[in-house]
């Protein structure tokens, strides 16, 4: 499989765009690189005193849908960005596309430059590029001192989703099944093993988005160049998300294989986060309703896995901020992820969650408790927050329940015992559920069921 990554790095300095366009081209003695004519490259040099274009040929070119492209460099003298880049493409260095933005990436905590840029996707087939740099006009002279642009054709890839294999559940006291996942292997991600990860307790879902395309043909191409990205680009020893979701629900491995690494995805501190991305830029778009389900899915496996109440909150000493236990990126620091729309839909995201851990407690029927022969809550509806369940067991068997609110608020949890044959148990809690509906989910050994009351 083809697969071509090539990295340009070499030195600027803009005190005097004449003579860093002479510096950076006896810099650039590389057959990979050629620099277009000179009248191409000066567009506007004079107009700006500080705004200079670069421009290069690329040699990737393996037939991948597209060409990702990601930028970093070092600041004279500061440690974030005075600078704003802009990228241009051609096929044939005669039309060229409009210029597209390299925003800043608020993700590239701790990467091996001062700055780096969120990817850009560029026209499968480019082969020039102009990349516009306009430096910050208030300070004084040089402002960006090195540069790297990283281009990489992610060639063809097997079809998203061709390895979608069922991987095994969470602890037998949480029935929610992982959503199925397209593997590392299956996005053809070049590392197959690093020794080096560090591992997690994990106590906090953050979500982000890539801040990327939302429309893409291959999405496993997108992950791999995000991969790319992070690892050539920032520098890190892998993926910095955990999990990553695309537009169309599949979801991928990241980082490590993704359950309790490490990641490198919140503010530089990532200790006890889980960190989630879903493809796209959702700023004014909603996420698509299938990778609303399958992130909702993988954070009912994970919360109900790992003990997190999904529609909590907790201290997370890493960050030394209290956090929701689903969280957004902007949470942690100052960035726009994970997209204003994204952002707005977290609770809703908290109750679907809390839902979808009740829903998957609950069985068609009652016939699938092994040995459950007949239950009954009663009175329901419940007067005075007094009411029971009546258990008809076949043998032994470990019991348990919880009371939650409509909106996924638990109240009340029992400790689990041993119960057999026909059995009454006070059902404790419902005085704190208010008037109205409430769920309580009963638990009987690794199965369980949520019965619905009503408190008058
Ligand atoms: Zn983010």
């Amino acid at each position: 499989m083809l697969r071509q990554t090539f990295i340009f790095i070499f030195i600027l300095s803009l005190g005097c765009s004449a003579q860093a366009q002479r510096k950076w081209e006896r810099s650039l003695q590389s057959r990979d690189l050629t620099i277009l004519p000179a009248a191409a490259i000066t567009a506007g040099q004079e107009a700006i005193q500080k705004e200079i274009i670069i421009a290069g040929r690329m040699e990737v070119g393996a037939g991948g849908p597209f060409i990702a492209c990601s930028v970093g460099w070092d600041e004279d003298g500061v440690a974030v960005s005075n600078s704003r880049l802009r990228i241009s493409t051609s096929i044939d260095s005669s039309a060229w596309t409009a210029w597209t933005d390299l925003p800043v990436d608020g993700h590239a905590v701790d990467a091996k430059w001062d700055a780096c840029t969120d990817l850009a996707y560029l026209p499968a087939g480019s082969r020039f590029w102009r990349i516009e740099i306009l430096t910050n006009r208030l300070g004084k002279g040089r402002v960006m001192k090195r540069i790297q642009l990283n281009f990489f054709d992610p060639g063809p890839t097997p079809p998203s989703g061709t390895d979608a294999g069922q991987i095994p559940n969470g602890p037998a006291a949480c029935p929610c099944e992982k959503p199925n996942v397209v593997s590392r292997t299956g996005w053809s991600c070049p590392q197959t093993n690093n020794p080096g990860y560090g591992f997690t307790t994990v106590t906090h879902l953050v979500v982000h988005h890539s801040a990327g395309s939302n429309t893409q043909s291959d999405w496993s191409a997108v992950v791999l160049s995000i991969w790319n990205s992070h690892v050539y680009t920032n520098g890190w020893a892998d993926i910095g998300y955990n999990y990553l979701i695309d537009p169309k629900g599949r979801l991928y491995e990241g980082r490590g294989g993704g359950d309790n690494v490490t990641g490198a995805h919140f503010c530089g501190t990532n200790g006890g986060t889980m960190g989630t991305c879903i493809l796209g830029t959702y700023t004014t778009a909603s996420i698509s309703d299938t990778s609303r389900s399958t992130l909702t899915k993988l954070l009912a496996w994970k919360a109900c896995g790992s003990n997190i109440n999904p529609a909590g909150s907790s201290w997370h000493p890493n960050s030394a901020r209290t956090l929701n236990h689903i969280s957004g990126h902007r949470d942690g620091c100052a960035t726009e992820c994970p997209g204003a729309m994204t952002f707005a839909e977290l609770p809703a995201l908290r109750t679907a969650v809390v839902n979808q851990i009740a829903a998957c407690n609950m069985p068609t029927s009652l016939r699938e408790i092994p040995g459950l022969r007949s239950f009954r809550l009663t009175p329901n509806p419940v007067r005075g927050g007094r009411a029971f369940a009546e258990f008809d067991l076949a043998g032994s068997r470990r019991m348990r329940y919880e009371v939650y609110t409509t909106d996924g608020r638990q109240v009340f949890a029992s400790r689990s015992r041993q119960v057999a044959g026909r059995v009454t148990i006070p059902v404790e809690g419902l005085d704190k559920v208010g008037k109205g509906a409430a769920f309580v989910v009963f638990r009987v050994d690794n199965g369980g069921f949520t019965q619905r009351v009503v408190v008058e």
